[in-house]
């Protein structure tokens, strides 16, 4: 039987890729893919296999805090030059389904981030580095010690969001246009934001979290352990290539 390594997947917005296999019949059309993308592979400065979110979901709701300076840093984070959700195609479309799913539930969705820039990830390297810039601890990282986040992982040099087919993102109630409470915000740095965490959480919370986390993995998606509001496309398109282009209108 051909056993082919899979091309990594999980990258949280801190986590480093983890390694996954895939056997026999699979291994097959997985190395099609591959051979797919090589012939298709972009340089990172090359959105055209991106889209704007607005365009694929129009009811899409975007807040993208790392154009504003209301994040973990407190500065608009370099490489945002318009606040803009851009992803994949692929990741796009899929998403869009997961839109459709949960507005018939009564639900919308909002994006806190989407594809995001080398140059983020190298401006959040950059803070961490930095023990005296602690202006946004009350907000973010209450709980944990800003020297302990480059080690203990939460900062990394590179992101699964600069590969174009992840996604933080939670949902709004449609009516009410509240957010649904997950029992958390996006980027506490904390055991609250685990995906399983149930310590001081509603039975309520709980089953909001789960019911994002079920939608978003019917349609291809798959999440990471430690942040509620994350997830990859599982089949992403471009799964090594880290892209530089800037947040901005696609042209
Ligand atoms: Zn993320």
């Amino acid at each position: 039987m051909v056993v082919l390594p899979a091309l990594a997947l999980a990258a949280g917005m801190f986590l480093v890729p983890l390694p996954a296999l895939c056997t026999g019949g699979a291994a097959v059309h997985a190395l099609e893919q591959i051979q797919a993308q090589h012939i298709r592979s972009h340089a990172p400065d090359d959105p055209s296999g991106f889209v704007a979110l607005a365009d694929a979901i129009p009811d899409c709701i975007e807040d993208i805090r790392y154009y504003s300076g209301y994040n973990f840093v407190g500065e608009r984070i370099d490489g945002y030059e318009e606040p803009r959700a851009l992803l994949t195609r692929e990741a796009a479309e899929a998403l869009r389904k997961v839109a459709d799913d949960l507005r018939g539930r009564g639900f919308l969705l909002k994006i806190y981030d989407a594809y995001r820039p080398q140059a983020a990830v190298d401006h959040f390297v950059r803070w961490a580095k930095d023990p005296d810039d602690q202006r946004m601890k009350e907000d973010f990282y209450p709980e944990t010690d800003k020297g302990k986040l480059f080690r203990s992982g939460y900062i990394a040099s590179r992101s699964g969001h600069s590969r174009g087919s992840t996604v933080d993102i939670t949902i709004v109630d449609a009516s009410s246009g509240n957010d649904v409470d997950m029992g958390g915000t996006f980027d506490w740095f904390g055991t609250r934001s685990h995906a399983d965490c149930t310590e001081g959480l509603t039975k309520e919370q709980i089953k909001n979290r789960a019911l994002l986390r079920d939608a978003m993995i019917r349609h291809g998606f798959r999440g990471i352990s430690t942040e509620w509001w994350h997830f990859t496309l599982k089949n992403e398109p471009y799964p090594k290539t880290y892209f530089t282009f800037p947040v901005r209108a696609l042209r």
